[in-house]
């Protein structure tokens, strides 16, 4: 039998393209669209009759696909919670502190994943940084570069401090050893520092690179997202691999048995 899957933010860019990448997965089942507006799939383009409702259904053993707006997130994880749907949410920009509280009261119900980056490459490049950065010790200097499109709001992305995080982690270092650009007379690079570094260049979807560099070698790792449609397939393979999992707080590593 297919998943029920119900899209929160149906109408917006990643929900359409998740969408219509669905009516591709025969173990998924549209059920239904959840936006600001009524009427059927159809309207969205969408080749689907399944509705466009403005308030989530309670449809137990339902997967919930949330890529809206973080005013709406905590509202979309206690729902889920209170009619045993699985929850999987890109939605960025909930306050720490909320995510974490709205994350933790769903997961004692219902099985809930949130990621900032749903990439099934971008998962695997973080976890990888992680393993050099322990592997090639303190002798490697390392250093994080970004590049998105000339409209970014923020610097440098949450994917840089994902792969920075996982790198802190791996080698018991702290934020305080992060250095976001240089600017002026910064001195000798100081060993264990992790520069991070944001450019910002026309419609560039997403590049990270990270450079591991001793003295006499250079590790270069990278991801280049060509198009947002991957975001939307790590999304739909969560939901696929969440679905009739206990109720439990589980992260993209888990879905791809990192
Ligand atoms: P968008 O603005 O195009 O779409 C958001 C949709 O959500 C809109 O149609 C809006 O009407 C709807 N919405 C907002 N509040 C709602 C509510 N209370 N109830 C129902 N619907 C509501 O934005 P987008 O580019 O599709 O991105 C959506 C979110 O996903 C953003 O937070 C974005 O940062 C995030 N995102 C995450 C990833 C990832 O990999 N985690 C990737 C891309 C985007």
């Amino acid at each position: 039998m297919p998943i029920p899957l119900i899209v929160h933010g149906a109408a917006g860019r990643m929900g359409n393209v998740i969408l219509r990448l669905a009516l591709a997965e025969p173990g998924l089942a549209i059920h239904a669209g959840v936006d600001r507006v009524s009427g059927t799939l159809r309207a969205l383009g969408v080749a689907s009759d399944a509705p466009l409702l403005p308030v989530l259904p309670a449809v137990p053993g339902a997967v919930v696909i949330d890529f809206s707006h973080h005013s709406a997130f905590s509202a979309v994880a206690a729902h889920c919670a209170a009619n045993g749907m699985a929850l999987v949410s890109g939605t960025t920009g909930v306050p720490p502190a909320e995510l974490a509280s709205a994350l933790d009261a769903a997961a004692v119900r219902a099985p809930v994943l949130h990621a900032m980056n749903m990439s099934v490459g971008v998962n695997v490049v973080v976890k990888t940084a992680a393993h050099l950065a322990k592997a090639l010790g303190p002798d490697y200097d390392i250093e994080i570069v970004e590049a998105h499109h000339n409209l970014k709001k923020d610097a440098p992305s949450g994917t840089a401090f994902a792969i920075a995080d996982a790198i802190l982690a791996a080698t018991g270092r702290t934020r305080a050893d992060l250095v976001p650009g240089r600017d002026g007379d910064v001195g000798a690079r100081r060993k264990g520092e992790i520069g991070v570094h944001a450019l910002r260049l026309g419609d560039v979807v997403g590049d990270h690179s990270v450079y591991f560099v001793g003295n006499g070698e250079r590790i270069l790792l990278g991801h280049v997202a060509h198009t947002r449609d991957l975001f939307a397939k790590g999304a739909l393979r969560a939901a696929a691999w969440i679905a009739g999992r206990p109720p439990g707080r589980y992260v993209m590593a888990d879905v791809l048995g990192l």
